[in-house]
């Protein structure tokens, strides 16, 4: 149950004065969502975007023209229109010793006015001041005050984000009674680290926030909204600390090999391994070695050579005569891993099997029988695998590949699969590592930096599709040399039928050129003739494959070395860096041509530069990041993106790796949150509405 000390802030927002049923309806279409109305604490984290300044000047003449002013005056003339001239408005003239000013009303209610702006009495205004023909003047003055209650005016004023049917001076008066109701909390920060940080209580910061003292208070970084950008992250971090220890508790089982199968598979390896995938497999198994279960992100750039990393992992457990899955996310993709590994595993001795949703009748019957006695030792499919019920013998290792195609979602459900299954992810998105942590809390990563040996260098080349006949000419030089040629053809508006009119298009376009050297793959080609077009651009049968975006995660044909991507400009970064790395895996030297169809977008040209500048995908990814926003990086806005009311990942990053330690060190010293520190942090959890996390504790 959530503490009752915060039973103020769930309230509805209409328990705050002045919020009727007009406001209210105003207020939760800028505030609530489907599942609540706006409530007070919305209101409370509704922090304002800025501020006006209304210091007052010395006087008229040092009064700014031209933005907003507050000055002391004395009314000396009321001009009314003139009669004649129904539709001018009313003026009244203020002056001091260094000049005048005259506001002006449009409209005007004469009778207040002849109220607020008595003829010679002194008034503070304030407002826009402007100059009109050599004249000052203020239209329509925000704020006409009695010097004597000069005080109620603040001299910072908050600017809040709005809606239609809410005044900004609305806002600000509600957004100021909600922080009124906020209740003192206990403490639930490290004291040291609070003081450290100059850290103020939550609730002197969210006073601190909507009453601003100066411009810095209500705009910039202000140690008022880091430490609640703190308690966020914090809030954050101790769940997913919770959910984890949550998961390694449930299950977990110590595998334990004795390295003969890696040996094997290491010998009969036509390469030899990175230090950096040496690093990996030795985590991974020390992982595996430990009796709680893994849970393990496998970071790698394209073509670092992830997927025998995964191989040595299931080797590891196989040699503990326990059971592995390799998950991917495209049948192509699935079948290109089987056919690599089989004979890798067959020469370990290892027995491996392809289970999508493809296979049917007595093969799938077989495969089925083979994994429920124990007698395939690894199975490689997509992730039908696992929906469709299929029993284990003994299941040790799960490996997800690319994993970012899978969402967070499905993540979790896997991992909720409850058996002692140690998890692997694999991505070859290569995540900030500020994001990485709000995105996995503390999953531990390794990370693939480096190429494997003898990588040649892409030369990438940006070019308008009116020089498309040079790029065919182009293509047709490479193919003479012997190289293989990608050619992509873009997403047309989301469509997938009108993604293959367009690679169809393509296809027959090329052909009337290169003859049957070209083949087409997209993706509504039924799953045979998928994977014969893919094995004849393998095979080299065909030496240009047009196709739809299929190829971007995961296919290995190291002979193709020229990659042309069409409409380059529709693509986002992040697919572009996924599409270029299909290519540069052989020792030809590799060309990227971005087909471009101008005049270009500054974000689209920004694209093409970076691509054109880097090939280091950490770099592209913050690029990407800079340019579109974290979730769009992930591809997963829609599903479960960690929501930020205060945070700023951009900023807080730091802040970011403070709280997943705290958390860390927090849940390891007091699991189920019992000590007083513990009780204050349940009611934080409750704060955030990370609450969930709180039922995993009375289930442990
Ligand atoms: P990714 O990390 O993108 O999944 P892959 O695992 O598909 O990369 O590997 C890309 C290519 O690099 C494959 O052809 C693979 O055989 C090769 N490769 C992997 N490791 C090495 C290595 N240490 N030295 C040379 N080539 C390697
Ligand atoms: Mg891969």
């Amino acid at each position: 149950m959530r503490p009752s000390v915060l039973d103020p802030l769930f309230a509805p927002a209409t328990v705050l004065s002045g919020v009727g049923p007009k406001l209210a309806k105003a207020l939760d279409r800028l505030l609530g969502d489907e599942t609540h109305a706006a409530r007070v604490i919305d209101l409370l984290f509704h922090l304002p975007t800025g501020a006006i300044d209304r210091r007052p000047s010395e006087s008229i003449a040092e009064a700014p023209v031209g933005e907003i002013a507050t000055f002391s005056a004395r009314v000396t003339e009321h001009r009314p229109a003139p009669p004649t001239k129904a539709k001018a408005p009313y003026r009244v003239i203020v002056e001091d010793e260094t000049g005048d000013v005259t506001l002006v009303f449009f409209h005007a209610d004469v009778r207040h006015l002849l109220q607020s702006l008595p003829i010679g009495a002194y008034r503070i205004i304030s407002g826009k001041l402007e100059l009109w023909d050599g004249m000052r003047q203020m239209v329509h003055p925000d704020r006409i005050l009695d010097p004597k209650l000069a005080a109620t005016m603040p001299t910072v004023e908050p600017v809040y984000g709005l809606t239609e049917g809410i005044g900004g001076r609305v806002m600000a008066r509600i957004a100021a009674g909600a922080a009124e109701r906020c209740p003192e909390l206990p403490e639930w920060q490290d004291e040291a680290f609070a003081a450290r940080n100059d850290f103020v209580p939550f609730r002197d910061a969210i006073h601190a926030l909507h009453h601003p003292v100066d411009l810095k208070a209500a705009t910039g970084e202000t140690v008022a909204r880091r430490r609640i950008a703190y308690d966020e992250l914090l809030a954050s971090q101790i769940a997913l600390a919770l959910v984890r220890r949550q998961q390694k508790k449930a299950a977990g089982r110590a595998t334990a090999g004795d390295g003969t199968l890696r040996h094997a598979i290491e010998t009969a390896l036509p390469f030899t391994l990175t230090d950096g995938q040496r690093k990996a497999i030795a985590d991974i198994h020390d992982d595996m070695e430990k009796p709680e279960r893994m849970l393990r992100l496998l970071q790698g750039d394209v073509g670092s050579g992830k997927t025998v990393v995964a191989l040595m992992a299931m080797a590891a457990a196989a040699e503990a005569r326990r059971q592995s899955v390799l998950m991917a996310p495209t049948e192509i993709l699935a079948r290109q891993h089987a056919e690599r590994l089989a004979p890798l595993a067959d020469k370990a001795g290892l027995k491996l099997a392809l289970l999508t949703g493809r296979e049917k009748g007595a093969g799938r019957r077989q495969v089925l029988e083979g994994l429920a006695n124990g007698e395939i030792d690894i199975v490689v499919g997509t992730h039908a695998l696992f929906q469709e019920g299929v029993a284990f013998h003994d299941l040790a290792l799960a490996v997800v590949d690319e994993q970012h195609r899978f969402g967070v979602h499905q993540r979790l459900l896997l991992g909720a699969k409850g058996e002692a299954v140690d998890i692997l992810v694999m991505t070859a998105t290569p995540i900030p590592r500020t994001l990485a942590l709000t995105w996995f809390g503390d999953m531990d990563v390794s990370i693939l930096s480096e190429k494997p040996a003898g990588r040649k260098p892409i030369t990438t080349r940006a070019i308008s599709l009116e020089r498309y006949d040079e790029v065919v000419g182009a293509v047709g030089r490479a193919l003479d040399t012997g190289a293989q040629v990608y050619w992509v053809c873009p997403l047309v508006q989301e469509s997938d039928t009108l993604d293959v009119a367009a690679a169809q298009e393509r296809f027959e376009a090329l052909r009337g050129i290169f003859g049957d050297k070209v083949g087409l793959l997209h993706g509504q080609m039924p799953g045979r003739d998928k994977d014969a077009a893919m094995a004849a651009f393998s095979g080299g049968q065909t030496r240009v494959l047009v196709s739809t975006t299929v190829i971007e995660v995961g296919v290995d044909v190291p002979n193709a070395s020229v990659m042309v991507i069409e409409h380059a400009e529709r693509f986002g970064l992040a697919q572009l860096h996924q599409l270029r790395g299909r290519i540069g895996r052989g020792s030809a030297a590799s060309t990227c041509l971005l087909l471009y169809k101008g005049p270009l977008g500054q974000v689209a040209e920004a694209r093409l530069t970076i691509m054109r500048e880097s090939e280091d995908g950490f770099r592209i990814a913050e690029e990407d990041l800079r340019l579109r926003g974290e979730g769009e990086v992930l591809g997963t806005r829609q599903s479960g993106s960690p929501d930020w009311r205060i945070a700023r990942p951009e900023i807080d990053g730091d802040l970011l790796a403070a709280a997943r330690d705290d958390a860390r060190l927090l849940i390891e010293r007091d699991p189920q949150l019992e000590t007083p520190r513990g009780e204050a942090i349940r009611t934080l959890l409750y704060l955030f509405e990370r609450d969930v996390a709180i039922r995993l504790l009375r289930a442990g």
